[in-house]
């Protein structure tokens, strides 16, 4: 069985201990006691050294815990154990934030904390609550930071479970001593994880993305130096728009809302721009190019037209009389084919088999098609074919 010396002291940050197991030709070891916190309840293990060597990865075994080593290790049973300290007191941080952070939510709104994740940049909770606004958000964040500012006692003890049980926000399925970590006046919890000895440790606490997870809600948070590098970097983002559009950064949300919407409105002016336009040229080239023996004008795109251009010419040629029509964008490889209603003649089938002959793909209703072709020497073959051929009058 391994002493677990963190559960007594999470600020011992080096420790010496004796190897009572080595497995796996020394790269994990089983130590009389350790400092090293093993992955359990949502918090990632410490890494550090063991004997010089690093430690990757901390296994909890019920009764034992592992030490994975990055190499094996070879010397004495008397080992010296470093702990990585930052990465210790970051997560004890995010840790003793959320114990925080759930009592707060209970104490606000009776939100019971389902699960947590503590993750190496984003760790979060899931509440169950069928949804949380923005504004109880800003109060379950006001309310923590307050305690934090309190610089409230964290205290650990071992009780027996049906004692403490009353006390205890969340209920815990063990029996015999649990140990219970507290957060004076505020939350009494199990947990086996590391935690700061007061609030204040904490720092500062930030909410942040809000997600709806079935009939629960998961909310990100982040808490002490990972909070002020997180608003840090929003703050460099929105000041990076904010200098674009030549504004403060309290003016940015309406101004992009504003352009956003600009947007729409110009969008939509130019297809109305498009469709006219097209319309026009539509009925210029018509009234320019003489009918065929059949009686039929056969229309050519002029070059250099954007996909949204052609496929508004070509609809606007479907609606002239005994008219075929087609062009091509040539970028895109891509080819609009108009028939008007008068003629009996299918657009969507007479390009489907143009295609099929160099293994272009397209089709569409029987006035309009469109379609594609892999390389730019099949264009002409392709438009050649559909405005060629004799076309009948459809029989009124
Ligand atoms: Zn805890």
């Amino acid at each position: 069985m391994t002493h677990r010396l963190y559960y007594t002291d999470a600020y011992l940050r080096s420790f010496d201990a004796t190897i009572v197991e080595r497995a796996e030709d020394g790269r994990r070891l089983y130590l009389d006691r350790t400092a090293f916190y093993p992955t359990s309840g949502g918090q990632p293990n410490d890494v550090g050294t063991l004997g010089g060597v690093a430690v990757v990865d901390v296994v909890d075994e019920d009764e034992r815990i592992a030490h994975v080593l990055a190499a094996p290790y070879a010397g004495p049973d008397g080992v010296h154990g470093e702990i990585d300290w930052a990465r210790r007191f970051d997560f004890a941080q995010q840790h003793t934030g959320q114990h925080l952070l759930s009592g707060t939510f209970e104490e606000l709104f009776d939100w019971p904390t389902v699960s947590v994740h503590f993750g190496d940049v984003v760790s979060t909770l899931e509440i169950d609550a069928p949804a949380a606004s923005a504004k109880q958000l800003r109060r379950v964040e006001e309310r923590a930071n307050a305690l934090i500012a309190e610089n409230r006692p964290v205290v650990v003890t071992f009780e027996d479970a049906a004692a403490v049980a009353p006390r205890l926000r969340r209920p815990s399925a063990r029996t015999g001593t649990l140990r219970i970590v507290t957060i004076e006046g505020h939350d009494t919890s199990a947990c086996g994880g590391t935690h700061l000895r007061r609030t204040g440790e904490i720092g500062a606490l930030l909410l942040r993305r809000v997600e709806k997870i079935r009939d629960h809600v998961r909310i990100e948070f982040t808490c002490g130096a990972r909070a002020i590098r997180r608003a840090r970097a929003d703050y460099e983002a929105l000041s990076d728009i904010a200098e674009r559009m030549s504004a403060s950064i309290d003016d940015v949300p309406m101004l992009v809302r504003s352009r956003i919407e600009e947007g729409k409105s110009l969008a939509a002016a130019n297809r109305r721009f498009i469709e006219e336009l097209s319309a026009h040229r539509a009925r210029a080239q018509w009234e320019s190019t003489p009918a065929g023996g059949d009686g039929v004008r056969r229309l050519r795109a002029a070059d250099g037209m954007t996909a949204d251009e052609l496929r508004a010419w070509a609809a606007a040629c479907a609606l002239l009389p005994m008219t075929v029509a087609a062009g091509a964008v040539r970028e895109t490889r891509t080819i609009a084919l108009a028939v008007s209603a008068d003629l009996d003649a299918n657009a969507g089938a007479l390009l489907k088999e143009a295609l099929q002959q160099v293994g272009g793909r397209g089709g569409g209703s029987p006035r309009t098609a469109q379609g594609s072709v892999a390389e730019d020497a099949q264009l002409e073959p392709v438009l050649n074919a559909v405005l060629g051929g004799t076309h009948r009058v459809r029989a009124s």
